[in-house]
């Protein structure tokens, strides 16, 4: 007899201010069984989780998705429902921020979750809501071990210089970092790289990871040396509603002149800017923008377009040259437009693309005698999570 792959599951959760996304392991493979999430928690809130088959799992009876809590209960009863053998091994949180001090994935226990809550103000539409599901999972599953995965702490080891903003020093003592996310993936992508092309691992890279959110990060010799993205989530690349880089010299502006209080600033940079604040409200979504072949949508991808080859060039600088550039992330992975506008003027960095390899989303799209290896890895974030679950269970992945 077989047994229900779920007798020995891993839970990944990334909770946030009104989402929770979800996603069930076994105790191998690289793909979750089902993964989903509830979205809009609260009086229209819903849930949709779906197995590796591609089936959706029905809505447990008497499911109310008006709280996180209520939304919690639901992905797991319908997981249960799914897998009546369902047990977890552990439970794998996504958590934004680690702080200066958490520079891998640590089991959870009062004393961390002390320490992650003070890191709150640095992440305050993040943080508190990803502790609140860790909470949650606690309460449910007691004796199951839980494990934060941080999105910070790919980077921390990072020099000085590209960890520090030039401001007073104090505020550098007080945790005003230049920290950079989105570490979980490139973490992924690194692993993957060293699979596929060891040699390349050994040397420059530079991982493009352009999705909803975007960011570019500096790896050389397998460590992080610079990102794009600072003591927020919004610095660097333009995203889909978010800014990237600005000078701070327009939220005194924004602050003096227009009277503006944080609160309305704070809507501005994180969901009314970046690609759709460029095209004048078209869309944030670069698929529509790229359908749209209109004069607001050119303003948005061309921005979008030249400071990516702006960030990649200081990348390049920092290692004194690349040798290979990865995309990773629903653009990245996706948008054979946008990765041939960005590569189509780095010939003088060695960028060489091939438009058929291109045109097929192969995993080398640089053509054969490029100096810079062009390529596609597919990013997996929540795979990064459920290993280390893995990993503090003793599960060992053969
Ligand atoms: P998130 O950062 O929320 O995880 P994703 O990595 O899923 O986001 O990226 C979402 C972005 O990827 C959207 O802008 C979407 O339009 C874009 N995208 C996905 N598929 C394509 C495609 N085939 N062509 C162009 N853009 C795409």
């Amino acid at each position: 007899m077989t047994r229900d792959p779920a007798h020995q599951a891993f839970l990944v959760l990334n909770a946030g201010s009104s989402s929770l996304k979800a996603a069930l392991y076994g105790a191998s493979g690289e793909d979750p069984l089902v993964s989903g999430q509830a979205e809009r928690i609260g009086p229209e809130g819903a849930l949709k989780l779906k197995t590796a088959a591609g089936e959706i799992l029905p809505l447990p009876e008497g499911a109310d998705l008006s709280s996180h809590a209520g939304a919690f209960a639901a992905v797991i009863a319908s997981l249960r429902a799914a897998y009546p053998d369902l047990r977890l091994a552990a439970i794998g949180h996504r958590v934004v921020h680690g702080g200066a001090d958490y520079t891998a994935p640590v089991r959870l226990d009062a004393q961390v979750m002390a320490d992650l809550e003070k890191l709150s103000p640095f992440a305050p539409l993040h943080q508190p809501h990803n502790l609140a599901g860790v909470r949650l999972a606690m309460e449910a599953f007691p004796e199951a071990p839980q494990v934060a995965c941080f999105d910070t702490a790919f980077h921390r080891g990072q020099p000085f210089v590209n960890d520090t903003f030039a401001i007073p020093h104090r505020y550098y003592e007080k945790g005003v970092r230049r920290y950079g996310f989105h570490g979980l993936s490139y973490e992924y992508v690194t692993g993957e790289l060293a699979r596929l092309a060891p040699h390349l691992m050994a040397g420059r890279v530079v991982v493009a990871h352009l999705g909803n959110g975007a960011s570019m990060c500096a790896i050389y010799r397998g460590r992080s040396v610079a990102s794009s993205m600072g003591f927020s989530a919004l610095d660097g690349l333009p995203m889909g509603t978010r800014c990237g880089q600005v000078d701070p010299g327009v939220l005194l502006y924004m602050l003096d002149q227009e009277k503006l209080d944080t609160a309305q600033i704070r809507q501005i940079l994180y969901n009314e800017s970046g690609l759709l604040g460029l095209s004048g409200g078209l869309s944030n979504d670069m698929r529509t923008l790229e359908a749209a072949d209109n004069e607001q949508a050119h303003r948005a991808i061309d921005y979008f377009v030249f400071r990516t080859q702006r960030e990649l060039g200081a990348m390049a600088a920092v290692m004194g040259g690349i040798d290979a550039l990865v995309f990773c992330g629903g653009i990245g992975e996706n948008s054979r437009m946008i990765r041939r506008r960005i590569c189509e003027r780095l010939g003088w960095m060695g960028v060489e693309i091939d438009h058929g390899l291109n045109a097929k989303n192969a995993t080398v799209i640089s053509s054969e005698f490029a100096r810079t290896t062009a390529m596609i890895v597919p990013t997996k974030e929540e795979l990064v999570i459920a290993r280390a679950a893995r990993a503090v269970a003793g599960v060992s992945e053969g």
